[in-house]
């Protein structure tokens, strides 16, 4: 009765196994890839034979329950934390936004009113909206559901700069859609929860080591309570009796389970399930109304260091990060730019990609201009993520099913599924401890980090 079946090893499968085996279950996760990580992974570059990550993947203090995953897998240690954000300004340095002495919401208002790629007029224009997003408090946001966000951004009178180099990068980054595009309150999510409610929540991690070597200590947690990752095995169905699931079907046979968590992605959920299953769980009608959004990574080498900085947001630009991921011993710079929202660039090859990053590259860093990337990879995540469009939100499903219907004992897990969250490793942590506690009838969710008093005061919360 204590045997599980996880579809996928990603972070919601891996999540979820972690919480099954500490509340003594056996998880058995079947991962049709060779190694664990789904979307937030590394791989061997074949023409290099480096290991680069999938795409670099950016934690946040808010993150609460991924750091909490991170600390079972004892890998805390691994990411480093930045408290500034550097934003290219040419021919200038770069701005700095940086987590000052002041109580959140205040806490970066002195290195705010220090930039220079806003104009003053600029500064009163997002101040003004930060302002609306506290009154309204976290339950205000539930009005704009429906909108997109720039419906918000023009009711408050927000400057074309104003948009284009501050509020666009973020909401390009942190939701994979362009603020004409996303709905609204997802983006408010963002600034209100990530920025204006304590001042750890916007604290950036990154991953010191290849992202696929957070999940190594995995297995062998897993494997305590007679656990078992099965790595290379594809499931080809849920196995369905009329009425409750029995298992999955792989490609090397029916692996039996008294539940099963689905943890992967929306469209590949649809395809393990019947008709008769369909036809049985109302939660998985919506499936295919979900749609997604692409990611773009790029991997640059220079033979001589060109960025500074740990990381750069390049406002009002196609590529919108660029991260610095070292200097080798020769000397030669590692760089990865990011694109997200990234749908005009899905048709480009590779040499053109190249072409428009160094575009933006040589704008950010000087030093680039006079030289060529030695090294390029570029990575296209066609189906990066879900996109949070207006009315996605009522599509997601709940691990459980619900009063209109569903099969007990399938539980589902993913980034997609009904977290409240954008599409990141917060959300899949999270509906994976949620898979669990469907299971287990414990509480992992980890509490929020309270709203500071300054910023409950000025309605947040
Ligand atoms: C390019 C890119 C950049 C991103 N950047 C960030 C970021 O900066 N910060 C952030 O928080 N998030 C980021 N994300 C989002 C983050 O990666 C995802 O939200 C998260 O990894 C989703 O985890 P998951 O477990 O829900 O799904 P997945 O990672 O998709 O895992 C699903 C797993 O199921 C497996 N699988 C599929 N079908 C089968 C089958 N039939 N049988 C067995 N296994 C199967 C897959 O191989 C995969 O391992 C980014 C995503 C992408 C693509």
């Amino acid at each position: 009765m204590k045997r599980v079946a996880i579809v996928g090893g990603g972070i919601a499968g891996i999540a979820a196994a972690l919480r099954l085996s500490e509340a003594g279950f056996t998880p058995i996760v079947l991962e049709t890839r060779g190694k664990l990580g789904g979307r937030a992974t590394s791989f061997v570059d074949p023409r290099t034979g480096k290991i680069l990550d999938n795409c670099q993947h950016v934690a946040m203090g808010c993150c609460v329950n991924l750091l909490d995953f991170y600390q079972r897998l004892g890998v805390l240690e691994r990411m480093q934390w930045h408290k500034e954000t550097y934003w290219a300004n040419p021919p200038h340095e770069p701005d700095v936004m940086r987590s000052g002495w002041l109580p959140a919401p205040a806490q970066f208002t002195g290195s705010f009113m220090r930039m220079r790629m806003i104009s003053f007029k600029d500064k009163v224009a997002i101040a003004f909206a930060m302002f609306k997003l506290m009154r309204m408090g976290y339950a205000g946001r539930e009005r704009w559901r429906g909108r997109v966000f720039m419906d918000f951004l023009q009711e408050t009178r927000q400057t074309t700069r104003a948009i284009e180099r501050f509020w666009e990068p973020v909401v390009v980054s942190a939701c994979n859609l362009s603020s004409a595009r996303v709905d609204a309150p997802m983006a408010m999510k963002v600034f209100q929860e990530g920025f204006l409610s304590h001042r750890f929540a916007s604290a950036m991690a990154l991953s010191v080591v290849p992202l696929l070597d957070l999940y190594d200590p995995a297995e062998a947690i897993i494997a305590k309570t007679g656990g078992q990752v099965k790595l290379g095995v594809s499931a080809q169905a849920i196995a369905f009796d009329g009425e409750r699931v029995t298992g999955v079907v792989t490609n090397e046979g029916l692996v039996q389970a008294a539940a099963v968590i689905s943890a992967v992605p929306f469209d590949r959920l649809l395809k393990l399930c019947s008709p008769t299953l369909q036809a049985k769980d109302a939660r998985l009608r919506n499936l295919d109304h979900m749609t997604t959004s692409p990611i773009l990574g790029v991997h640059l080498v220079y033979e001589k260091p060109v960025l500074d900085q740990p990381h750069m947001v390049l406002p009002a630009r196609a590529t919108q990060w660029l991260f610095n991921k070292g200097v080798d011993d020769a000397g030669r710079q590692h760089i990865h730019a990011v694109i997200s929202g990234a749908d005009a660039w899905m048709d480009l090859d590779e040499a053109d990609i190249a072409r428009r990053v160094r575009h933006d590259i040589d704008w950010a860093c000087p030093r680039a201009r006079s030289l060529a990337p030695t090294e390029v990879r570029s990575v296209k995540e066609k189906r990066a993520t879900f996109a949070a469009v207006p009315g996605f939100e009522a599509l997601r499903p709940g691990p459980r099913a619900n009063a209109t219907g569903g099969v007990d004992n399938l539980i589902l897990a993913g980034d997609w599924c009904d977290t409240g969250w954008p599409a990141t490793m917060e959300g899949a942590v999270r509906s994976g401890y949620a898979a669990a506690d469907a299971i287990t009838k414990n509480n992992s969710l980890q509490q929020e980090l309270p709203a500071a008093l300054l910023a409950r005061v000025a309605g947040l919360g």
